[in-house]
């Protein structure tokens, strides 16, 4: 997993871990709205309303609606695949849940305050644009609640109402302006991160690499063949390791210097992967010795296709050496699940490729087990 998926399950982890929390708001709004109705219906009877109807003015509806908008939240973060989609159902299931509190609990005038919260949760998802349209959208809704409140409840006149309007706004612009340098700082943060983690992948890839030929190297064969030895156990499948060995190098480099002999090699290289399939994997495994590991080949394939890469590195004409072929030896042997270490499957194949050697080199040979 790279650092974006990462990134984008942990806000998955904290939508839901907000959306859970909007559980918890609702209960405390509706214990309050409970505690708020004894108080104040039955101990000071200060309402018009039957207890009844006042239940269920203040505590069932606002309950009810509040309940809804969290499960469809809910219902969009479980089903939806948008990103943007399911962020948004967050903020607009909590800009709902303030529109009912400062609608219908309008006598307490600090409960428009509650608009700062979706600005809040918006810079916590991260999303700019989102933030500033839940900063619109928090101004607009604690207007039309002010025009909507007197409906539940007329205690105030309607002066103090528009005075705590335009404090309610002042409120919202002094949250939202904090909170566009939240999502800065957490944007600049992200990009520190994404780039670390990018190099700590681009570290961890080459280290698994040869830097002159860009094959895999020497540790990364014995990661991979164990790997592979795993698979043929637990899927009853086989596997071909090949050892290639370049025959008579040190001569190479005697007569055309070592960097020719670099030359060499990278082309060998190039040759062995451009030759092997897509699901093989090809290793420098030390000095001027390689390493094939195929899948699904068997013995006969595996050698006519090493055999044909043999016959190319042969054909292949270089520039410093014009008169002289290159030639290498190879190894095969075919693993099909024994109780074998890493260590005992290459030696197999190394055996084969010093067969190869004494026969003459330039050939290959498969290891009969
Ligand atoms: P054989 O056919 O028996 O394999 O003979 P050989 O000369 O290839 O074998 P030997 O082991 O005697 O020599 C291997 C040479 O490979 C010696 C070493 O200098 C050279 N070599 C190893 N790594 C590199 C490298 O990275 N670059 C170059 N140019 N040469 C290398
Ligand atoms: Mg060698
Ligand atoms: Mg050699």
């Amino acid at each position: 997993m790279n650092a974006q998926e990462e990134y984008l399950q942990l806000k998955n982890y904290w939508r839901n871990k907000i959306l859970s929390s909007y559980y918890v708001v609702v209960c405390i709004i509706f214990l309050a709205e409970l505690v708020m109705f004894l108080f104040m219906y039955i101990l000071t009877g200060a309402f018009q309303y039957t207890p009844v109807k006042f239940a269920f003015i203040y505590v069932i509806t606002p309950t009810t609606i509040n309940l809804i908008s969290v499960g469809c939240a809910q219902f969009i973060q479980n089903h939806s695949e948008s990103e943007m989609v399911k962020n948004y159902a967050v903020v607009c299931s909590l800009l709902i849940i303030c529109s009912v509190i400062s609608t219908i609990h309008s006598y307490f005038l600090i409960s428009s305050a509650a608009f700062v919260v979706p600005i809040v949760v918006s810079c916590i998802l991260d999303d700019v644009n989102m933030t500033k349209i839940s900063g619109i959208a928090s101004a607009i809704l604690l207007i039309v609640t002010a025009f909507l409140a007197p409906i539940f409840d007329n205690s105030w006149n309607s002066s103090q109402r528009w005075f705590n309007v335009i404090a309610g706004l002042v409120l919202l612009l002094v949250v939202y302006y904090i909170c566009q340098f939240l999502c800065s700082y957490t944007r600049d943060k992200n990009d520190i991160i994404f780039q670390t983690s990018l190099t700590q992948e681009r570290m961890h890839n080459a280290l698994k690499m040869d830097s002159m030929t860009g094959l895999y190297n020497h540790s990364e064969f014995y990661h991979c063949l164990e790997e592979e030895i795993r698979w043929c156990h637990d899927n009853d499948k086989m596997i071909s390791v090949v050892v290639i060995d370049v025959d008579f190098f040190k001569s190479v480099n005697d007569n055309y210097g070592h960097d020719k002999g670099d030359l060499v090699l990278i082309r060998i290289a190039e040759i062995l992967r451009n030759q092997c399939p897509a699901k093989a994997k090809a290793f420098r495994y030390g000095g001027e010795e390689f390493g094939v590991i195929l899948h699904g080949y068997t013995k006969e394939t595996t050698f006519e296709l090493i055999e044909r890469i043999r016959h190319m590195i042969y054909q292949e004409r270089f520039s410093f050496m014009p008169d002289r072929h290159c030639s290498i030896s190879a190894g095969i042997f075919q693993y099909s699940g024994e109780d074998m270490s890493t260590e005992e499957i290459f030696e197999k194949a190394d055996k084969a490729m010093y067969q190869a050697k004494q026969g003459g080199r330039n050939r290959t040979v498969c290891s009969d087990l």
